[in-house]
């Protein structure tokens, strides 16, 4: 997902506000006035997390916060986290939360300038193993795939995945008893080859990949899974 950063305004306090609600139990979540305070006092140290809006008249859509106010006490009170003082030295910071809906997802392969590349690690010994773990890209799910270091990167020429056209695609082959995937029913392909395709086991999201009928090497497509660092 794109994500970009800026400072909230105060017009988006009771967005943020909703986010930590969410995030915290009742006895740590702060309060609607104490988010008010920091923005309007220290609004240099409330920063948030954006994703592109999908409702029109709105261009963004907050996701995520750190805020912080500044304090000259050397040792953490309810007055050096409640009050903001203008040019002191210390940093208190208050919160750092993401909505739920947007935890666990990791990166799209989109957001890697080098793509595939940027994925893998050599690990001596001919193979480009994944130093990321692999996730199911669902929003909301983000489940673990796959951890880091037990696939290598080959590319070949994938099968066809709807909606996606047959095409050459990087995979990581072969995945060790992957623990999170479900299997479809067999697909027969065209030329008479048949094969199982590979989903979320928690979601059902797929295609993610696929497997020979019967064989012990499964393939995930590195578009079609995210990557958490
Ligand atoms: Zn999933």
């Amino acid at each position: 997902m794109l994500l970009f950063y800026d400072l909230v305004q105060s017009d988006e306090i009771e967005d943020a506000y909703k986010i930590e609600v969410e995030g915290y139990p009742p006895d740590e979540a702060a309060t609607l006035d104490a988010f008010k305070y920091r923005q309007a006092h220290a609004p240099d140290l409330f920063l948030g997390a954006y994703a592109p809006s999908g409702v029109e008249g709105t261009t963004r859509k907050l996701i995520g916060y750190v805020c912080a106010t500044l304090s000259p006490a050397s040792s953490l009170s309810h007055a050096s986290m409640s009050t903001h003082v203008p040019g002191a030295p210390s940093v208190c910071i208050h919160s750092v939360c993401i909505s739920p809906a947007h935890r666990r997802q990791g990166r799209a392969l989109a957001a890697f300038p080098n793509g595939a590349q940027d994925l893998v690690v050599d690990d001596g010994q001919g193979a480009l193993r994944n130093k990321s773990d692999l996730l199911c890209p669902r929003e909301g799910c983000g489940s673990v795939i796959l951890k880091d270091g037990v696939a290598s990167l080959v590319e070949r020429a994938s099968v066809q995945m709807d909606p996606l056209e047959h095409t050459a695609m990087s995979l990581l082959p072969p995945l060790p008893t992957p623990r999170n995937i479900g299997f479809s029913k067999v697909v027969l392909l065209d030329g008479g080859s048949s094969r199982l395709l590979l989903s979320c086991a928690d979601c059902d999201l797929g295609p993610l990949g696929w497997c020979e009928e019967g064989g012990n090497e499964f393939w995930l497509a590195c578009s079609r899974v995210s990557y958490r660092e």
